[in-house]
């Protein structure tokens, strides 16, 4: 479905992507990790079309990417920063991707529900965003995110804010939930067990590189180099 080639990105001197390739398939599950820095967001919003780059290709679906405007790609991005319409209720955040995509009232409200359920947040429609806490607004962006169904969804720290017990229970129902519809996910997240539970494969960064993809259990037992042992949190 989704297809990075040598895809380079400077900041000044600095490479924040620095010629990645990646391919994503269709129904996978891929979790990005790596340190602070290491170009998990510039990876995601590159494919969103909200980053330029100076150098590569993105496909999707088998269409080279390069001057499609980001309301275009067919692509749900949730930021690491959530970035909520502070002035929208909770519903008119969820649903507001769905009015773009033309989905009926009817459809809306349930949809809104539906998901408001699952983030836990049942009935919270008309709650004002700005009185939320902010693992509640996380929910509710990560809900938004949901909404249209998008054939890549891709999640910047959707967890990140949230208690352990809520992320282990989201994990497992967002698990679910992609199964269930055959969403492609490309996640961004620091929490290895959370990369290591939701993905069919994991890539993990360094400065701007892939220092490795594979499946949880491939990395897990067999680190590529040194860095991604330590990143992993084994010392030798
Ligand atoms: P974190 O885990 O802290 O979110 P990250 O892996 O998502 O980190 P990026 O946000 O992709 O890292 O940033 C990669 C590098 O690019 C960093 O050195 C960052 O300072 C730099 N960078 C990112 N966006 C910009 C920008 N708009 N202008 C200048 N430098 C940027
Ligand atoms: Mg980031």
């Amino acid at each position: 479905l989704l297809r990075l080639e040598d895809v380079t990105v400077r900041f000044g001197a600095r490479a924040a992507l620095d010629g990645v390739g990646l391919d994503v398939a269709e129904h996978e599950i891929v979790c990005v990790l790596g340190p602070s820095g290491s170009g998990k967001s510039t990876l995601l919003r590159v494919v969103a079309g909200l980053q330029g780059m100076d150098g590569g290709r993105v496909v999707l679906g088998g269409r080279d990417q390069s001057g499609v405007p980001a309301h275009k790609r067919g692509v749900g991005l949730m930021f690491q920063d959530h970035q909520l319409f502070p002035q929208r209720d909770v519903a008119g955040n969820v649903a507001f991707g769905l009015r773009m995509h033309g989905v009926p009232r009817a459809e809306q409200a349930l949809r809104v529900a539906e998901l408001l359920d699952l983030v836990g947040l049942p009935g919270a429609q008309k709650r004002a965003v700005s009185a939320l806490s902010g693992g509640e607004q996380q929910r509710v962006a990560l809900a938004r995110a949901l909404a249209p169904r998008p054939r890549l969804l891709m999640l910047d720290e959707p967890l990140g804010q949230l208690d352990r017990s809520l992320r282990e229970r989201l994990v497992v129902e967002l698990r679910e939930l992609f199964d269930e519809l055959g969403t492609t996910v490309l996640a961004v997240t620091h929490d290895q067990g959370e990369a290591f539970a939701l993905a069919d494969r994991v890539v993990v960064m360094r400065d701007g590189r892939i220092a490795q993809s594979g499946t949880p259990l491939e990395v897990w037992r067999n680190p590529a180099d040194e860095f991604v042992a330590r990143f992993l949190g084994f010392d030798n």
